[in-house]
């Protein structure tokens, strides 16, 4: 069974050295999907979840927003996610990407979107 845990971020972009990207987003941490050659398992020893198997666990990131890094983003490419799926099954209930898509829509930025979900 996934655990599920809400954790609040001052900050929902980082930056990043992803060629061609200024910053990148990530809705949630961890993935339910837990692929076996995911890159991104490295994140348990920065996140408290050492003691879990990747695929075990996933973090819904609570923010207040977006709006005060808005001349930060806008025009900038924005990738989303490198360390989740943001179309992990309990997007259909927290809707964190969907609302990041809302708020980035308002601002204007060039995003790319990378997920495994159909
Ligand atoms: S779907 Fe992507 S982020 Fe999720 S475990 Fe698989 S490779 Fe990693």
């Amino acid at each position: 069974m996934v655990k599920i845990k809400e954790i609040q971020t001052g900050n929902i972009f980082s930056k990043t050295s992803f060629k061609g990207y200024s910053y990148v987003i990530n809705p949630y941490t961890g993935c339910t999907s837990g692929c076996s050659f995911c890159h991104a398992c490295f994140m348990q020893t920065f996140t408290n979840h050492q003691n879990e198997n990747w695929g075990d666990f996933i973090d819904v990131k609570r923010w207040d927003g977006i709006v005060r890094t808005r001349r930060t983003v806008a025009g900038r490419n924005i990738l989303m996610s490198t360390v989740t799926d943001p179309y992990n099954p309990i997007e259909e209930e927290y809707k964190n990407t969907r609302y990041i898509l809302e708020q980035l829509q308002k601002i204007g930025c060039n995003l790319t979107v990378c997920t495994r979900s159909d």
